[in-house]
């Protein structure tokens, strides 16, 4: 890794200085745990001239987990989210997803916003500067052509992130700040699925906070990811499931994938199986399902079927497991 490009840092003591200093510069970078945006900016990937700080932001470190739901600020650290036995009984799949994040170290000061907000990886892209250059860089940073698909116009690098699918199988949605107000959204809408540009913030808005909603009556859910390192790594495939069962039949079902398209995503169609029960049949529509719906590309270094694969049983086991805790 290089050392780190020259930049200016902010340190607002408000939202509202935030939102003003990010404004002011359009390629200035919010910056939080620092655990994703310095080792790019260290392998030459970006160089913003400003750096704002979010670490004095009033507020940012909120956090409420009642049974009637939750409200966890942008800044709260994962090791808080992991560490707290309110939120593994309240919201499982959440706190599992959280401990699974990288290592103790990092998971110390990376924060809920700035996973939510992890950038796109590929194996062509998360590279020292010198690799990139030798390599005609790529249409990500710098270059024009994707190698991953040469003749496409867009870029396929994977969303990574752990926090999303759990959130978002939860049913939670986001608190945005910016220029022109607040704005709640449904956390799936934060994402585009394009991996150059997969976060769909105005200029300058913020993630202020995610919230979730009280959980549906007997709901259970669980988080299961794929990858290469057992002890720290990001998921090659990664799955959130919330289930409940009512006499054997299922009444509720969400599902959500990571690692597999440039954005976290709800599986469709699941409220088809609602009153049905989790046997052999369900099962293989479900694994249809997301083999369907799932687009792994050649952005890792495992194959993309493979991905599609894991993806596909590691949504099966789970529904299979939840529904014997469930009913
Ligand atoms: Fe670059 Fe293509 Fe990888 Fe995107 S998918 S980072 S454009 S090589």
């Amino acid at each position: 890794m290089e050392r780190l490009p020259a930049f200016e840092l902010k340190r607002p003591t408000s939202l509202a200085q935030a939102i003003e200093w990010l404004a002011a510069t359009p390629e200035a970078r919010a910056i939080a745990g620092g655990t994703d945006l310095v080792p790019n900016l260290r392998d030459g990937i970006g160089a913003p001239p400003v750096l704002v700080d979010l670490s004095r932001v009033p507020g940012f470190d909120a956090y409420e987990i009642r049974t009637a739901g939750a409200r966890i600020g942008a800044g709260v650290t994962l090791a808080r989210l992991a560490s707290d036995a309110g939120l593994a009984a309240a919201l499982p799949a959440v706190s599992a997803a959280a401990a699974s994040i990288a290592g103790p170290g990092h998971r110390s000061v990376a924060t809920v916003g700035g996973n939510l907000c992890v950038d796109t990886r590929c194996v062509y892209y998360n590279q020292s500067e010198w690799w990139r250059k030798a390599n005609g860089y790529c249409l990500k940073h710098r270059g024009d052509t994707c190698h991953v698909a040469p003749t496409g116009t867009r870029c396929h690098a994977a969303y990574q992130g752990d926090l999303a699918p759990a959130l978002i199988a939860c049913g939670a949605s986001v608190e945005l700040a910016g220029p022109r107000g607040t704005r709640t959204i449904a956390l799936e809408d934060l994402y585009r699925d394009d991996g150059l540009a997969h976060l769909a913030l105005e200029p300058g808005e913020l993630v202020v906070a995610v919230a979730v909603p009280a959980q549906p009556r007997g709901a259970v859910s669980a988080y299961r990811k794929a990858r290469a390192r057992g002890a720290i790594d990001f998921p090659l495939a990664g799955v959130a499931v919330r289930l409940a069962v009512d006499d054997g039949r299922v009444t509720a079902i969400d599902v959500a994938l990571t690692g597999t398209n440039s954005r976290p995503f709800r599986l469709a169609g699941t409220a088809a199986w609602v009153g049905r029960a989790v046997d052999d049949g369900l099962l293989a529509e479900l694994g249809k399902a997301v083999q369907k719906q799932v687009s792994p590309m050649r952005t890792t270094v495992t194959q993309s079927n493979w991905r599609r694969q894991v993806a596909s049983v590691e949504a099966q086991r789970l529904v299979r497991d939840l529904a014997t805790v469930a009913s």
